[in-house]
């Protein structure tokens, strides 16, 4: 968890002047945030000598935070001498929760997370939904996510904000520009659900956003991967490859929110011709179409999951077309992958999405081109794993960007909740 949350250092000194609205919106975040990010449960005391405000504003500023249901008192922790021990403080698990929705080629999902970042529900069905209009397939994702709503009002939770993720470019407003395999096109995502409620209003957190699945499950992977990976890719491998970056546990984003296209890198300048009107893209050596066709299964209709289970089952019994299908994906995606590594300096390349179950014979590949072609690997190597989520971490990287929102400005949730 540490690591998804960064402080930002504001101090009182460097807010002195801010008039008194907005300075206590400022302790308010900054509080919060010290709380979020603490290895062990801060007291009052840890509190004033992290940010330098005074025992009596922090004092004020906490009871604001439990009142709000923001943040609770921790267990005493055992007595080791005279004197009351200081009460440790924690993010609350009963208060506000952020709503992960999902939409892919063959599934829905809808996920809660609370403010501690747990998963509270996680809602997966499986549908095949290419034939599917957007307006349909958008009524059933809302039928699900009034599930998830219901089961988390059941436990006290208020669901604070939703973020949807789709497998395409997502344009200003939550238009999806392009799905190209959900077949969508200018579809707009807000305006089809704005019948359906998904939270409650709480200012300064939008009711919905709409993001790329591959920025979305970088983010997941951050926020549930084991820590010490804050600077790292996530290549999503599906028919199309996205690839979500998190640099200092930041998600990069680009100047248009469009970065990631790895699928788009060329691997072989005078290869196969790619429908981006490009030549040799990686796409064409280690998208689903291309590993399927090369394993002999070439034309079969597989659902992303379907298909990556399919060559995991073939490779397991030693299928030698299988094999070498994943050896070649493996070797180009390595090629791909190290001039990332090399240009941005990463230390961690997670294999995500329909890769996932496929890591075991991409991983090897992968580690000799990284290994070859990354100039620093000899002193420091590269860690190449599978996603920790697995194919479902988009909803959960959603869920918890709501929550991260909340963390960085709580002023908003505690005006709702008075
Ligand atoms: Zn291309």
């Amino acid at each position: 968890m540490a690591a998804m949350w960064q402080c930002q250092g504001v101090t009182s000194t460097s807010i002195g002047a801010v008039r008194q609205g907005s300075l206590r919106e400022l302790n308010l975040a900054v509080v919060l945030r010290r709380i979020a990010a603490a290895d062990r449960p801060p007291s009052r005391a840890d509190l004033a000598a992290a940010t330098g405000l005074t025992r009596a504003t922090v004092s004020a500023v906490v009871d604001d935070l439990i009142a709000g249901r923001l943040v609770a008192e921790a267990e005493p922790a055992p007595r080791t001498g005279a004197g009351r021990p200081a009460r440790g403080l924690v993010l609350a698990a009963d208060g506000p929760a952020g709503l992960g929705l999902e939409v892919n080629v063959d599934y829905l999902a809808a996920c809660v997370v609370d403010l501690t970042g747990t998963v509270r529900h996680h809602l997966v069905r499986r549908a095949d939904l290419r034939p599917v209009s957007p307006a349909d397939a958008l009524d059933r994702l809302a039928a699900l996510a009034a599930e998830a709503r219901a089961a988390a009002v059941r436990e006290g939770l208020t669901l604070a904000g939703a973020t949807l993720a789709v497998p395409g470019l997502v344009g200003d407003g939550g238009l999806v520009r392009l799905a190209p395999n959900l077949g969508w096109r200018d579809v707009d995502v807000p305006a089809l659900l704005a019948g359906h409620p998904l939270a409650e209003p709480v200012a300064g957190i939008p009711p919905l956003v709409v993001d790329n699945e591959a920025n979305l499950a970088a983010l997941g992977e951050l926020h549930a991967g084991p820590p010490g990976s804050a600077s790292f890719l996530h290549v999503s491998g599906e028919i199309g490859i996205g690839a979500g970056i998190v640099l200092d546990g930041v998600l990069y984003r680009g100047a248009r929110g469009w970065s990631g296209e790895i699928g788009h890198l060329p691997v072989d300048p005078r290869g196969r011709p790619c429908r981006c009107g490009g030549q040799g893209c990686l796409e064409r050596y280690a998208g689903q179409e291309a590993i399927l066709a090369a394993a002999g299964l070439a034309g079969a209709e597989l659902p992303a999951d379907t298909a990556a289970t399919r060559l995991a089952d073939l490779a397991g019994a030693g299928d030698p077309a299988a094999l070498t299908a994943l050896a070649d994906a493996g070797t180009a995606l390595g090629i791909a992958v190290a001039g990332v590594v090399n240009l941005l300096d990463l230390d961690t390349v997670v294999l995500g999405g329909g890769y996932a179950p496929l890591a075991p014979w991409l991983s090897p590949p992968v580690v000799a081109e990284v290994s070859r072609r990354v100039l620093t690997a000899a002193w420091s190597p590269v860690t190449v794993r599978p996603a920790a989520l697995g194919a479902q971490s988009a909803a959960v990287g959603g869920a918890a960007s709501v929550v991260r929102r909340i963390v960085d400005r709580p002023v908003g949730w505690l005006a709702r909740s008075g």
